[in-house]
């Protein structure tokens, strides 16, 4: 990885600032919840904060990349620095992977610095997993941080969130967010680009590539052909199948996101449909999540379905 990869994004200047405060007066907590939805860069932060912390001759702000220990961050070998993250992509932790952590943060660091480790993602923990990672939080060796990433799909236990300082990002300005895309994709209207994908900017450059934008772009068609009953839901279901359903679904939640927006600014109260339909949303993610497989086609069929009811019921 080049270092670009271990600096905060342009967006996320007021966080840097606040863990930076803490680290330089001495008050960084054993543990930090990084909250926010998914693909603004959190782990990138975390990222870019471990290797300030591990560096040996940072300047002000950030890590020099001339030492040894950056050295070893870099190249994703450094023996304080642990990632913990999901086998599968999209899939949460295992109790495993958290026992594995468990074992990092009691040992003594190799260097005589910080220890740190990055959580990726706390989301959809099972009751024991939550628990394995409650237990590391309660017993953290000394100089010993955690980085809790939390995409925010559902709640953390009280208990794990309670022993951590929250740090919230919020989904960046989008002038930061456009100029960044700027540099990353070629885009002919990248304040479109990132409607579509939900103002998230590493989202919109993911989209970007291989004609995805395309086919979200026709997605809407889609769903509207089988809300009024011209397009059935499976033959549609087969339509959608070059989309990942986690776009899908936050597609969707962009969508009823932006409809009741609209409808609270026309001075109307927002039908229950809505938010019946984004609990149907939020349930089908929580179902990718989770360690069983579900059927994508049956699932996908399902939103269309839905969508379907929440049309009849608000047009
Ligand atoms: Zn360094």
């Amino acid at each position: 990885m080049s270092t670009q990869h271990f600096a905060p994004y342009p967006w996320q200047m007021r966080e840097w600032g606040t863990l930076r405060g803490l680290l330089d007066t001495d008050k960084m907590p054993h543990g930090v919840l990084i909250a926010g939805v998914a693909e603004i860069g959190k782990k990138q932060f975390c990222m870019a904060l471990a290797a300030r912390m591990l560096c040996q001759k940072p300047d002000l702000n950030r890590a020099c990349f001339r030492c040894k220990a950056c050295n070893l961050v870099v190249n994703g070998s450094h023996p304080d620095l642990f990632i913990v993250s999901p086998e599968e992509s999209g899939k949460s932790l295992s109790v495993d992977a958290i026992r594995a952590l468990n074992d990092f943060a009691t040992k003594t660091p190799m260097y005589r610095g910080w220890r740190v480790a990055v959580i990726d993602p706390t989301d959809g923990l099972t009751h024991n997993a939550a628990n394995a990672l409650l237990k590391t939080l309660e017993e953290p060796g000394d100089k010993t941080l955690l980085l809790l990433i939390h995409h925010q799909t559902g709640e953390l236990l009280p208990t794990i969130r309670s022993r951590c300082q929250r740090l919230f990002f919020p989904l960046p300005v989008e002038s930061l967010a456009a100029e960044w895309l700027g540099e990353q994709c070629d885009a002919e209207d990248y304040g479109e680009l990132l409607a579509l994908a939900g103002r998230r900017p590493l989202r919109a450059a993911r989209l970007s590539k291989d004609g995805l934008l395309t086919q979200l772009k026709a997605t809407e068609q889609i769903f509207e052909r089988v809300a009024h009953d011209q397009l059935s839901a499976v033959e549609a279901a087969e339509n959608l199948k070059a989309i990942r359903t986690d776009d899908l679904i936050e597609w969707l939640q962009e969508y009823l996101f932006q409809s009741v927006a609209s409808t609270a600014k026309n001075g109307k109260i927002p039908s229950k449909a809505y938010f019946l339909y984004d609990d149907q949303l939020n349930f089908a993610k929580k179902q990718l999540a989770s360690k069983v497989n579900p059927n994508i086609q049956l699932l996908v069929e399902d939103l269309l379905l839905g969508w379907a009811r929440l049309s009849s019921l608000v047009t």
